[in-house]
């Protein structure tokens, strides 16, 4: 296990004093900068600063910032929702730690695909069978993986095939969390 003990801090942003949301950062005693390129290679939206020695991702309206000895996340109603959060993400660390024999580390730094690239790849039918009222409401929600792309059924019907596997080429699916 790679994360056994950390500290954690929850605090009002100090751009945003007296806001009802809460930014939270876990504090390791290890360094946690191997596990970067395994997570650079499975998360999806991951931007990975390789000089700056950390990885940032956005997962449902949290902004993520993995550093060598902290993990930080953003926009968390409360305490305990900051714990669950956090110790979500610690969890993913260790997992995708002990996995790292199976998957191929990539330490490049990717750009996030743009909710309208990803909207210029779905159907644009508006049909609201994911539960969004439109198709760049859902292109919106699965760059910040809100939404996954089996969420848009028509996708999987023929004639959307080329550009489903052209969304699964910019979009990696991201595991589960927590
Ligand atoms: S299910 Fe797909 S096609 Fe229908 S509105 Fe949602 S994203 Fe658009």
């Amino acid at each position: 296990m790679l994360i056994e003990h950390y500290d954690l801090e929850v605090f009002t942003p100090p751009c945003d004093p007296g806001s009802e949301r809460f930014a939270a950062t876990a504090r390791l005693t290890t360094d946690i900068s191997g596990v970067f390129p395994y997570l650079n290679a499975t998360l999806r939206g991951a931007v990975y600063l390789r000089e700056a020695n950390a990885l940032t991702w956005k997962k449902g309206g949290h902004n993520i910032a993995f550093h060598a000895f902290e993990i930080s996340t953003s926009n968390v109603e409360d305490r305990a929702a900051a714990e669950k959060e956090l110790k979500g993400l610690i969890d993913l660390v260790n997992r995708t730690w002990e996995r790292r024999d199976e998957i191929t580390p990539d330490a490049e730094t990717h750009q996030r695909p743009t909710p309208m690239a990803i909207y210029k790849l779905l159907p644009q039918t508006n049909c609201k069978q994911c539960g969004e009222p439109t198709c760049y409401t859902f292109a919106l929600k699965l760059t910040t993986s809100q939404k996954k792309i089996a969420d848009c059924q028509p996708m999987f019907e023929p004639q959307y095939a080329g550009k489903l596997a052209e969304l699964r080429e910019i979009i990696i699916e991201a595991p589960a969390i927590g």
